[in-house]
């Protein structure tokens, strides 16, 4: 994490106010939440919509922070720890992260799109972990305050830092990069996710693009080579070097054998025409992000043998395709985390393959934030259903029911807005040696149905 004297840290921040006898005071961290200071912290009041940080000092400095930033004009600044005035501290936050990064001769990955980004960061963090120091985004840190923390909680001694970006609207993803400055920048894909802000899958292609306004010179822009509209944007960008990762021959990165079991994935690639290799995720669309961290992991020098390593030891973050086997010998797949459109699809696809089980049974709830199509979305997804291979549909909540109206199966759809319901059908039909997997929205909670089923 960031340890500079406070004369250091008003300069980066292009601030004023520090008094003299403060200047040589070492501060060793950042925090903006003032019930999350430790000793030591520069403490950074934001000032937002629901609450004003500056409101907390006293806390933070009762917790122990060291010193503080302050907005110019904001009463009651502290006297008793020393303040750097500043114009904005969210400004002051992303710039001190900005400066930081800068003073790190560390190499930095940024990764976006609609689906994958902490999937792929995670492989991207263990491929490159086999050659390099690396730090992460811990857990889906990846907005503008989120990013430039992460980067502050940087070590001097860290080689690599593989860094999300997320957004929501325009000009989200650029001000991330130019914080950042990624030496490399992978886009994993396009969805329909914040249509509703952006206006069209061209629109988010553009947005999610933005990440080449920091890219390092030198640097590279990995992205997904079966996106038409990604293709035809990266063809007008001048002095970019992009690389291609895809289904086939088309793209620079494709796999020229695939094997996807409920234990892991197996897979050839282009570039090692004798190596197999094994990665620990599921679904073909993790092979994918797995390309992309292969060819950054590429231009960062580390050899396939070491990648190979990396995929193997893989471990994504929690209910992202998790599969577990419940003391019943029922096989769960828990992808509760999140989901849209895609990556719904992207799941269906990895169980419509999957050979050696009883009943296959889906657990579907609602996509939230999908704007107004959200009802053609879930449709879409029921009609993805292969109704030859898949037994029971299950969906939960009011546009889970789209996803019904539309979805076949061998034995049954039902449709429910009660979660014990849910529950006690999907007990009562899932036996031995069947296979659950559960997807839906975040804030549906349906993590809920994945721990009825492992007890
Ligand atoms: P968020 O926007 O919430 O941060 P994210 O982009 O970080 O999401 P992940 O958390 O990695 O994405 O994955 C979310 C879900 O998307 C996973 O559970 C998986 O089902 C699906 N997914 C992951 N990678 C892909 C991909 N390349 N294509 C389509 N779907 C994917
Ligand atoms: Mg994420």
């Amino acid at each position: 994490m960031i340890k500079r004297i406070l004369k250091s840290i008003q300069d980066m921040v292009n601030g004023t106010g520090l008094e003299t006898t403060y200047e040589e005071v070492m501060i060793q961290g950042i925090t903006i939440n003032s019930r999350e200071v430790v000793k030591g912290n520069l403490f950074i009041p934001i000032k937002g919509e629901r609450f004003n940080g500056h409101e907390f000092i006293e806390s933070a400095i009762e917790q122990g922070a060291t010193a503080t930033l302050w907005k110019t004009g904001e009463p009651n600044a502290p006297t008793s720890i020393p303040v750097i005035y500043v114009e904005d501290t969210l400004l002051a936050l992303q710039a001190l992260a900005k400066a930081y990064r800068n003073e790190l001769g560390l190499k930095v990955v940024g990764i976006t799109g609609s689906n994958g980004k902490t999937s792929t960061k995670d492989i991207v963090a263990s491929v490159l972990g086999t050659t390099y120091k690396v730090q992460k985004t811990q857990g889906n840190f990846n907005n503008h305050f989120g990013l430039p923390i992460t980067i502050l909680q940087l070590e001097e001694d860290t080689e690599v830092a593989v860094l999300e970006m997320g957004m929501s609207g325009f000009g989200e993803i650029e001000l991330l990069s130019t914080i950042a400055e990624p030496d490399a920048a992978i886009v994993t894909n396009i969805g329909e996710a914040h249509m509703m802000e952006l206006g069209s899958r061209d629109g988010i292609a553009k947005a999610k693009l933005e990440i080449v306004a920091g890219l390092k010179e030198g640097g590279v822009l990995v992205y997904n080579g079966d996106e038409p509209l990604l293709l035809d944007r990266v063809a007008k960008m001048k002095d970019v070097t992009a690389i291609t990762f895809g289904d086939d021959a088309s793209s620079d990165y494709y796999p020229t054998s695939i094997e996807l079991k409920a234990d892991g994935t197996t897979f050839t690639l282009n570039k090692t025409d004798n190596t197999t290799y094994f990665l620990n995720a599921l679904g073909k669309h993790n092979v994918a992000n797995a390309l992309a961290a292969m060819a950054v992991a590429k231009s960062f020098d580390v050899p396939y043998e070491a990648m190979k390593e990396g995929l193997a030891s893989l471990q994504l973050s929690k209910m992202r395709m998790e599969v577990e086997k419940a003391p019943s010998g029922l096989t769960i797949i828990n992808d509760a985390y999140n989901a849209s459109p895609s990556a719904m699809k992207a799941a269906l696809n990895f169980v419509h393959g999957l050979t050696g089980y009883g009943k296959k049974i889906v657990v579907l709830g609602d996509m939230l934030e999908l704007g107004e199509q959200e009802v053609a979305f879930h449709q879409e997804v029921g009609e993805h259903i292969d109704k030859e291979t898949i037994d029971y549909v299950f969906t939960f909540g009011p546009l889970g029911e789209e996803i019904a109206k539309t979805a076949q199966a061998r034995t049954g759809v039902q449709a429910y807005r009660d979660k014990e319901a849910l529950i006690n059908e999907v007990k009562s039909v899932a036996t031995g040696n069947d296979l659950v997997i559960v997807k839906a929205s975040r804030g549906m909670k349906l993590e809920e149905v994945v721990e009825a089923l492992r007890n």
